[in-house]
């Protein structure tokens, strides 16, 4: 790894002169929570003062810009008994900032489904091959977010540029050649002595802020065990089967295909829309008969999934520990809380 430092300034001038002709995405501020916290969205900008990256985390995750919540697959014509198909991916250039280690874990993760598996998705991996991605380190971990304790507050790949804020300079990690060439824009300077100290001193601070933890070692044998434990019961009884969790969450990826025929019959149209395990159909079949009636059911296998199911494929959770999903829900129902009760339970 290429390490860097560029005066701020300069991370500016990158984005007003030499991106200016790229969809540029970052953390914006789009309201004001009721405890006059500012609430932020990943969003195109023009200008870079439009954004802040000093912000705590995004309501919602970049995901969208990966896996948008809905996408056409591929379209149909049909003419004399025969037919053709179109099928688009998005090739355009963008350049997304702002990402915390928690967000590039969670794309590395995606990556692992989506553009590594035994079969890659071409729209993502077009997505996500046109992305240049500029994450940043937190200054001191959110208020609930748990991402140390899923090994997520540290990122190592999966980014082009990486900063982390040491004053009136970034300290840069270098995570790809174009990730250099960008930087070669605008001049980085080697690291000095002075600039190695006040990034080792700010991270070995962040690393001992962290408030909010789990225990996820032996999580998959917990989880097994508690397969039948009133815990589940108890945390579905509160659920409102909304999605909310899901839709938030930036590794949540399942999702459902259906075909859409024009009342001409002459058109049809694959259509690709996320979902949500805790949805009342979502393990619906044919004959309406459903394999997870119940919400507990519904939410116990979320989990699963987060901390079992991702764990025995790719050897780690799915989970970054962001608490998106904690934050979005109208039930109050959080991963901390639920695997705490999980555990007190052995
Ligand atoms: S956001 Fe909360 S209430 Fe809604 S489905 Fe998820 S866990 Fe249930
Ligand atoms: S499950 Fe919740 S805490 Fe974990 S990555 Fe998804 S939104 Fe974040």
């Amino acid at each position: 790894m290429i390490f860097k430092t560029i005066v701020k300034e300069d991370l500016k001038k990158l984005f007003n002169v030499h991106l200016k002709d790229v969809e540029c995405v970052g953390p914006k501020q789009v309201a004001t929570s009721n405890d006059g916290k500012a609430v932020y969205q990943f969003l195109p900008f023009e200008s870079f003062d439009e954004i802040n990256l000093n912000h705590e985390k995004t309501e919602y995750s970049a995901k969208t810009y990966f896996l948008p919540f809905r996408e056409t697959l591929s379209t149909f014509n049909f003419k004399n008994g025969d037919w053709d198909q179109e099928i688009k991916y998005r090739k355009q250039q963008r350049v997304l900032v702002g990402l915390h280690p928690c967000d590039i874990n969670a794309l590395v993760k995606l990556d692992k489904v989506f553009a590594k598996d035994l079969f890659p998705s071409p729209y993502y991996r077009s997505r996500r091959e046109n992305t240049f991605v500029i994450g940043i380190d937190c200054d001191k971990p959110c208020t609930d977010g748990f991402c140390a304790s899923v090994g997520a507050d540290v990122v190592t790949h999966g980014f082009d540029l990486f900063l982390r804020d040491i004053g009136d300079k970034y300290f840069v990690k270098v995570g790809s050649d174009r990730g250099l060439n960008v930087l070669n824009k605008i001049s980085p300077t080697d690291i000095s002595p002075e600039e190695r100290k006040s990034y080792r001193k700010k991270t070995k601070e962040f690393l001992a802020g962290f408030k909010n933890t789990i225990r996820v070692e032996n999580l998959p044998n917990t989880l097994d065990i508690e397969f039948e434990s009133p815990v589940w019961k108890k945390w579905g009884d509160k659920c409102l089967s909304c999605g909310s969790c899901a839709m938030v969450c930036p590794t949540c990826y399942c999702y459902g295909v259906s075909e859409q025929i024009s009342m001409d019959f002459k058109k049809s149209e694959k259509v690709k829309q996320l979902y949500s395990c805790n949805l009342l159909d979502f393990a619906m079949v044919a004959g309406a008969h459903n394999f997870r009636p119940a919400r507990e059911t519904r939410l116990k296998y979320r989990y699963y999934h987060q901390h079992r199911g991702f764990v025995e494929s790719f050897g780690e959770p799915k989970c970054v520990g962001c608490n998106r999903c904690g934050r979005a829900c109208l039930a109050n129902i959080n991963p901390v809380d639920v695997i705490s009760d999980l555990q007190m339970e052995l």
